[in-house]
């Protein structure tokens, strides 16, 4: 689903959601950090997934902080992303 080109987004969806784990983990340029966030902002769909990873992440951040198996997170993270995403 594509909207108005706008001149200052770099990204497409593929692009964002490609460097999205990149972003939550630090690792990217400022530069593509903020294609990236400039995207995000302009793009519902990529805003909703960005906001899931990165609550996402702080919980797994968490759980592993205090050394407790999330069940109940890991529970609904599964519901969340499918049967067929199940892992370990
Ligand atoms: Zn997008």
């Amino acid at each position: 689903m594509s909207t108005m080109p706008e001149p200052h987004r770099a990204l497409d969806c593929d692009g964002a959601f490609a460097r999205l784990f990149d972003f939550l983990d630090k690792e990217l340029d400022a530069a593509t950090e903020s294609a990236l966030l400039a995207h995000v902002q302009h793009c519902r769909s990529c805003f909703d997934q960005a906001e899931f990873e990165r609550r996402f992440k702080a919980a797994v951040a968490e759980s592993r902080s205090a050394q407790r198996c999330p069940d109940a997170l890991r529970q609904r993270v599964i519901a969340l992303l499918g049967p067929q995403r199940e892992a370990t």
